[in-house]
């Protein structure tokens, strides 16, 4: 009997495949499995339309046997089966099943083989671990068996066998061990569970195989026990995966319980989100939000990413597609039947749903916290904890594009309300008038609230949003406005509350400092950019405020990240003309304007001091304080 030949590009797949230094050698099992499972939904669905058929779900099952003297792994279903043409079409060309051409859009370049098992490549992965496969099956309603055999690139034969009734044995000859790679694994039990719990832990049909367990001998004595082994058929899968159950119909106990054991943590999940979806895209989540940051979460090491299933299959064990970059904290499963693995092969279209469904979830999670927010706001503030930072992260990456749908899931702390509160609250309790949300930005709350800059501020009643972390000041930046409110730092000249009546203009009744203002600037030179009469201080001397554009945090957050660059915020001297020290400053420069020199850099250090900028000559400014003193 003459060989068949396999296509020419199917020959160039095999031997990539094989030759490869890819090393999951190991989904070459999930792929027979699914395949089995495949066969037995076909004769299922003709079930349900041929009463002739008379099999129902519970009649199907997919059996593991494993030979090790034989080195032969056999994978047996009774579905549909394939009868000669079949054989010829399924299992001879590997182009036809898009397979080919799927590894010809992502090149030949054996790197990106780890793209095989992230997709799947089907019956032929079986060669990365056996040298020689043998097919026997019988189609439904057919007399005839056959029996398909090859040893990979070099063709295939088909010939008639017996078979006694419909469904098919995928026999594989495993390769012989070697060095770097022990195949006879695929033999152990242990092995086998594993991978099936693994990868085909969903699969809708029993997978049955043998295993072999220990117990005690019946008549040995309790206080001597002896012990047999013997074996037992077991069911491997759990088959019906919680995501596909109703939401309603799921105990806490067990979502708790499933993401403990899926996702190794200890704690139960803060929350879960359960998503069933139709439309462009079918497919079910579910989602969890952790109640703890994960210790690594904002290091390299954290891999974000969904599980992603088809059909109970496990496609993907971290797609960090699925997840917007704000939302990386969330674990979870997706399973869509439209990600069939057939369909899966086909790059563009993978993408294009894959799209759809992220952008659902992303919508879902927002929602979901949403209303943790309004429903359980201390809920919400511990969530904040823990992931609020990712959330102004996200604001701010990508130039702003995703602040419209992130603004109302933040959270800041209220100089007025002692804790985090949302724009949206914020701007409700605004006073009539009021034009800007007022924030100020420093290290802690408490050091927030010492500066004397906020005085005045305070003093009328006004409420600030104190911005404790770098990301912060950069997320209202990149907010710009909140509800058509200006962000605006209490910290620059410009956040002075308004003047009581409108009708007196300050400027009018202030008098005339600006000789003092500009013998401070030639005091002090270019180390400020302008000496103006503050308008935001109250019962302090001095302060600093910063030109539009960068705030002393961010400079200190520059400083921090990027030294060389040597960016700067602009210096501007504020003195508090209705203060004592002003008085005296005034009189030394028409008296004693060696002094006055020295009264301007006194004040420049104790305003860079306030700020917690540091200053450039801490000694030298020590030594103008005594020798003021004495
Ligand atoms: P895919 O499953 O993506 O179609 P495979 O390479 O895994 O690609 O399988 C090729 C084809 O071989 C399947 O589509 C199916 O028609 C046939 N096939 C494989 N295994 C079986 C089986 N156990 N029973 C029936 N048909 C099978
Ligand atoms: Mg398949």
């Amino acid at each position: 009997m003459a060989k068949r030949q396999f296509k020419a590009e199917s020959k160039r797949l095999l031997d990539l495949m094989v030759n490869s230094i890819y090393t999951h050698h190991e989904i070459f099992l999930r792929e027979i499995i699914s395949n089995a499972s495949d066969a037995c939904d076909k004769l299922c669905y003709r079930a349900l339309t041929d009463q002739d058929v008379g099999l129902g779900r519970k009649d199907f099952k997919i059996e593991i046997k494993a030979d090790k003297t034989g080195r032969i792994l056999t994978v047996s279903d009774n579905g549909i089966g394939m009868d000669k043409e079949d054989l010829e079409s399924n299992l001879g060309v590997i182009a036809s099943s898009g397979t080919f051409q799927f590894r010809q859009e992502v090149g030949d370049d054996t790197k990106n083989a780890d793209v095989i098992g992230q997709f799947g490549v089907g019956f032929y992965s079986a060669f990365m671990v056996a040298d020689h496969i043998s097919v026997v099956t019988k189609k439904y309603g057919s007399d005839t068996a056959y029996l398909w055999q090859s040893s990979g690139a070099d063709g295939y034969t088909v010939t008639e066998c017996e078979r006694e009734s419909f469904g098919t044995d995928v026999i594989m000859h495993l390769r012989p061990d070697t060095d770097d790679e022990k195949f006879s694994e695929f033999l152990e039990g242990w092995r086998l569970q594993e991978l099936v719990r693994k990868y085909s832990d969903y699969i809708r049909f029993p997978i049955r195989m043998e295993v072999s367990k220990t117990r005690k001998k019946e008549d040995s004595p309790e206080d001597h026990p002896e012990y047999e082994t013997y074996t037992e058929v077991e069911t491997l899968n759990s088959m019906v995966p919680l995501w596909q159950r109703q939401k309603s119909k799921v105990k806490k106990e067990e979502y708790d319980k499933f993401y403990r054991d899926k996702f190794n943590d200890y704690a139960e999940p803060q929350r879960v989100i359960a998503v069933s979806a139709e439309g462009a895209v079918t497919y079910r989540a579910l989602l969890f939000v952790p109640s703890q940051q994960p210790f690594n979460y904002y290091s390299k090491d954290f891999e974000a990413g969904l599980q992603l299933y088809s059909n109970g299959v496990l496609i993907m064990e971290k797609c960090s597609d699925l997840l917007p970059e704000h939302f990386r904290f969330v674990r979870g499963v997706v399973d869509s039947a439209d990600l069939s693995l057939n369909i899966s092969r086909e790059l563009l279209q993978h993408d294009r749903q894959l799209k759809v469904i992220a952008a659902n979830l992303d919508k879902k999670i927002r929602a979901d916290l949403q209303k943790m927010m309004k429903d359980e706001p201390e809920e919400y503030a511990k969530f904040w904890k823990n992931f609020g930072r990712q959330l102004k992260f996200g604001v701010v990456s990508d130039y702003g594009a995703k602040k419209d749908e992130l603004q109302d899931l933040l959270l800041f702390y209220s100089s007025t309300e002692k804790k985090p509160v949302s724009l949206a609250d914020y701007v409700s309790r605004m006073a009539e008038g009021q034009e800007s949300i007022y924030y100020a930005a420093g290290e802690t709350v408490e050091a927030i609230d010492r500066l004397p800059q906020l005085e005045a501020l305070k003093d009328a009643g006004t409420e600030i949003l104190f911005f404790t972390e770098d990301v912060d000041e950069f997320a209202a930046q990149a907010l710009m406005t909140y509800q058509e409110k200006k962000f605006l730092s209490a910290l620059s000249g410009e956040a002075a509350p308004k003047p009581e009546s409108e009708e007196a203009p300050e400027e009018t009744e202030e008098p005339d400092h600006k000789a003092v203002f500009d013998f401070v600037k030639e005091a002090l030179g270019e180390q400020i950019k302008e000496v103006k009469s503050s308008k935001i201080l109250k019962s302090h001397p001095v302060c600093l405020t910063a030109g539009p554009g960068l705030s002393f945090e961010m400079e200190k957050y520059f400083a921090a990240v990027q030294p060389e660059q040597k960016l700067k915020a602009d210096r501007i001297l504020e003195l508090n003309t209705s203060h004592p020290v002003f008085a005296a400053l005034e009189k030394a420069v028409t008296d004693d304007p060696e002094k006055a020199k020295k009264y301007a850099a006194l004040l420049f250090n104790q305003a860079l001091l306030i700020a917690g900028l540091p200053l450039e000559d801490p000694s030298g400014y020590t030594d103008l304080v005594c020798e003021l003193l004495v």
